[in-house]
């Protein structure tokens, strides 16, 4: 067969990561012939290094109000046809043992590649050719309506193309702007893009404030525009992490207010009277540094509770200073510079507008037999396997519809 025989297809999918194997493989199992095209030199790369390694491959309690999106609606349809227990079902049938680990995040016992591993060979038995190591050269839309790609594993053409390029997190992983570039080429907006579940950073005297920290981690309630993320913080050298703080990453932006709970579920004011009336004796950054790690309690005295209040014995601490004290537990205020950018977010917020895209189908409004899915799209999950529930559910539909 030339390269050209065999490069006719009825659905040609650009990215073989999660959203773009689970379409190739629902396609193919509806009986369609489907090529993925991979410029990597293997598919699902960003599904291996997920979840330290286990992949969080989705999360029980997935619901629209875990995504960040222009237009909360759209991914309301697709994540109600493909929902969590589905995608289980697959990885049960598969033989792959997994656990919850906290909050209805589901992840691998073993390994990240069991799950890379189970797509491929549900592609393999739907018939799906995977080219990796397989560059894009050019792009067309022909008269009769099949779109036709130049690749360096020669020409291939099919009348549905699904673009599943995923977003511009961990280029060193084989992220492109080229989904991006496609969407614009065909007509569609693309919303302003930036790294989301990402570690914030601090400059100036705000990190010098942390300064020997680093490593120090503590539950806190982070709360920024409207949003808040109650789990651990982590302080890094160059700024702070943690999953509370990768949450609200997704929120913030430089010169927004970020304000950290360092006693998440409880009244700080409250909280201070009781230790106040049980330890009347004992020292603020005593009873501080027995609710959160010591050495951050310390800090926390010297720079933000300064003169001597955190040396006083708590009985001596009078109702006002004992407010301004809970002002600063309950609501730190934390001046954040920016965020650690592409280079290590777990995603991309904003991208292909979904104004110009069927929530049903996730083909385009404008080209027809033009779909996209995944990451690509301006729909963005939490952490804790709703980036992956979004790439499989809207995989799903496309593979469906295609
Ligand atoms: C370190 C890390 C850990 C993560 N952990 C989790 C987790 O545990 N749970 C969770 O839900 N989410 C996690 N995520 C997010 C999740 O990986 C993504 O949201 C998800 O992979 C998006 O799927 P996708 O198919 O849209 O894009 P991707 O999986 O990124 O796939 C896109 C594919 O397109 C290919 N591509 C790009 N450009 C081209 C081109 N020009 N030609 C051909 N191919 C191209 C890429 O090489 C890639 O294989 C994590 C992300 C990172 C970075």
């Amino acid at each position: 067969m030339t390269a050209v025989a065999h490069g006719h297809h009825d659905v040609l999918v650009v990215g073989g990561g999660a959203a773009g194997l689970m379409c190739a493989l629902t396609a193919g199992q509806r009986g369609l012939r489907v090529a993925v095209v991979e410029h990597a030199n293997r598919v699902g790369k960003k599904i291996l290094m997920s979840g330290g390694g286990r992949c969080n491959f989705t999360n029980t309690g997935t619901s629209p109000a875990n995504y960040l999106s222009a237009n909360p609606h759209y991914c309301k349809s697709a994540l109600a046809r493909y929902t969590p227990w589905h995608f289980i079902e697959m990885v049960e049938r598969h033989r792959i043992a997994w656990h919850e680990k906290e909050l209805g995040q589901l992840f691998c016992d073993v390994s990240s590649k069991l799950i890379v591993k189970m797509l491929l060979d549900e592609c393999d038995a739907a018939g799906v050719r995977i080219h990796t190591s397989c560059a894009i050269e050019r792009v067309s839309l022909d008269d009769d309506g099949r779109y036709r790609l130049k690749t360096t594993h020669g020409d291939m053409s099919a009348p549905r193309l699904v673009v599943a390029c995923g977003g511009l997190s961990i280029p060193s992983m084989g992220a492109t702007g080229f989904g991006y570039e496609l969407a614009r080429r065909f007509g569609h907006e693309v919303l302003p893009t930036r790294a989301g579940l990402v570690p914030l950073t601090l400059s100036g005297k705000h990190l010098e404030r942390m300064d020997g920290l680093s490593g120090v981690s503590l539950p806190v309630t982070a709360h920024s525009n409207g949003q808040s993320f109650t789990n651990a913080m982590l302080v890094t050298h160059r700024g702070i992490s943690g999953p509370a703080i990768l949450q609200i990453s997704s929120y913030w932006q430089p010169g927004d207010a970020l304000h950290l709970d360092l006693l998440p579920g409880e009244d700080a004011l409250e909280w201070l009277q009781r230790q106040q009336a049980a330890r009347p004796a004992a020292e603020l950054q005593t009873v501080l540094s027995e609710a959160m790690p010591k050495r951050f309690a310390q800090r926390l005295c010297e720079v933000w509770l300064p003169g001597r209040a955190s040396h006083r014995p708590m009985r001596q601490l009078d109702p006002a200073q004992l407010k301004a004290i809970a002002g600063i537990i309950g609501a730190w205020p934390l001046v954040a510079s920016g965020t650690e950018g592409y280079r290590t977010a777990e995603v991309t917020l904003g991208g292909v507008d979904t104004d110009g895209l069927s929530s049903q189908t996730m083909e385009s409004r404008r080209v027809p037999g033009l779909y996209f899915i995944g990451e690509v799209v301006d729909v963005t999950g939490w952490l804790g396997g709703y980036n992956f529930q979004w790439a499989w559910a809207s995989g799903h539909a496309a593979g469906m519809a295609a």
